[in-house]
Order: structure tokens, then C-alpha cells, then sequence
């Protein structure tokens, strides 16, 4: 079976871009297009021509790139349906239930609204890969600039029903201050205690904490435990709907 290399490289202030790469079908793809000249370093190191860019979501720091590269290379813009007339240059409009392939790899696509109205998580099943742009962080969510809590629990959700050993890019670094909020609310969680020691040493390290596993989210990041007992406590919301859990978690992350 072909394998799907992946590259992750850190730009802009705390963004990463990431390409991905079907060896055995020559297409490359930048998840996201940040800033042209580093997508350019990046594609320059590995020896890759890029073919493709997968757009999760119309910001500037995640689509800045698209014009010029595509007018350099040529590549096929895809991009989310729901917001593709603020998405530069997109060819392919994706949406909710929507098949992408790309070489030997089928891109499963789906809306994640919340962050912004139009947003789309790229998941690709036989590579036991998911790219959440500004959806799912390590350790954090996206804030809520275009959705209600309810919008955003719902496309958690679907993150959350992915097979937990998926490996799971999102668009920035934020994991030092998430792990920092996150113990806030859930002290008591012996996996995040030791999981914040952990990305303390790596980020002292310089090392990315991007990607993360599914499993290991499930287990720690408090946007995807409002059913915890111990988050219910502490928010003094024991019992309330799994939504207004998480919005009130979310809240007070805006807050901090
Ligand atoms: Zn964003």
C-alpha cells in the first residue's frame, strides 16, 4: 500500500504548515497555505512539487499563500464549500459527506463549523490521518468566531467519533498555554497532569506538539471531557448538557 509522508514546518508567528506527499503518484499537497515562502522552503527540502492545497478555512493565516502558489505551480485549490467565496483562488468546493482523492489516498471531508461558519477537517482513513485546522488544537479548541457552543460541540463530536489512534494537525502551537488552562479546570486529571510535564519539557526542548493522537485527547483536552465529573464540579454545572459544558469551558479559555 502507498504511504502518505507527512511534513510539518512551523511559520508565520505560531502557525504550522504541513504537506503531505503520495510518492508512488507524485502529488503533494500544503494543508492550509500560511505563507507562500515557507511552503516554498519546505516543498524546496523535501524535493516535492506541489499539486494541491487543501484549505480547512478562509483566514488570512491559513490561505495567504494560495495565490502565489498557485501561480507558480499550478496546483488545484480545494477548499470548504460553505465559505469558498472567501477562499483565494479555490478550483474544488468540499463539503459534509464529500470524498476527495488524492493519489493512492481518499480525503474524507466534514464540516466542522464553529470557528468559522464554513470549516472543514480533511480525514484520510487509510493513513489514520485527520488535519483540524483551527477546529481541534492540542490540548485547546478554536474560538468561537462564527459559531454558537452548540455549532462547535457538534463538530468536536465528529473529531471525536474518529478511531482514537488518528493522528490529528491542527494550525498552531497554542499547547503550552492550553495545557496551563487546562489543568484550571481539571486539576485532578492524573493523564493531563503528567501530559502538561510533558509538553513543558518538549516546548523548553523547541519541539513541536503537533500532531497529537485522538486517544491521547480524549483523555486530556478539557474541550472534548465536558462529561468529566470533575470539570462538571468545578464548573458547578453537574448534570447540563454536554454543550453548555463545553461552552462554559470555552468561556472561560476566552477569559484567562
Ligand atoms: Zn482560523
Amino acid at each position: 500500500m502507498a504511504s502518505l509522508d507527512i511534513h510539518l514546518f512551523p511559520c508565520l508567528s505560531d502557525n504550522y504548515g504541513v504537506l503531505i506527499h503520495d510518492a508512488e503518484n507524485n502529488v503533494t499537497a500544503s494543508i492550509d497555505a500560511p505563507e507562500a515562502s515557507a511552503v516554498k522552503k519546505a516543498l524546496a527540502e523535501k524535493g516535492w512539487t506541489l499539486t494541491h492545497i487543501l484549505t480547512t478555512h478562509y483566514h488570512a493565516d491559513h490561505t495567504d499563500g494560495n495565490m502565489e502558489l498557485k501561480g507558480e505551480t499550478g496546483c488545484i485549490i480545494v477548499g470548504p464549500k460553505n465559505e469558498a467565496d472567501r477562499v483565494p483562488g479555490i478550483d474544488v468546493q468540499v463539503g459534509d459527506g464529500d470524498s476527495y482523492e488524492f493519489g493512492a489516498f481518499t480525503a474524507k471531508v466534514f464540516d466542522t463549523p464553529g470557528h468559522t461558519a464554513g470549516h472543514i477537517t480533511y480525514w484520510f482513513p487509510q493513513a489514520n490521518v485527520a488535519f483540524a485546522g483551527d477546529t481541534l488544537f492540542t490540548l485547546g479548541c478554536g474560538r468561537l468566531f462564527e459559531g454558537t457552543a452548540e455549532t462547535m460541540w457538534t463538530s468536536l463530536s465528529k473529531i471525536k467519533a474518529l478511531p482514537p489512534e488518528t493522528v490529528i494537525y491542527s494550525g498552531h502551537e497554542y499547547t503550552q498555554s492550553n495545557a496551563g488552562f487546562a489543568l484550571t479546570v481539571e486539576p485532578g486529571n492524573a493523564a493531563l497532569q503528567a501530559r502538561a510535564k510533558e509538553i513543558s519539557d518538549m516546548r523548553s526542548r523547541g519541539e513541536p506538539t503537533v500532531p497529537t493522537t485522538l486517544v491521547r485527547e480524549l483523555e486530556t483536552n478539557p474541550f472534548l471531557r465536558p462529561d468529566s465529573p470533575e470539570i462538571q464540579t468545578n464548573l458547578g454545572m453537574e448534570g447540563r448538557e454536554l454543550w453548555e459544558v463545553f461552552g462554559e469551558v470555552r468561556r472561560r479559555k476566552d477569559n484567562a
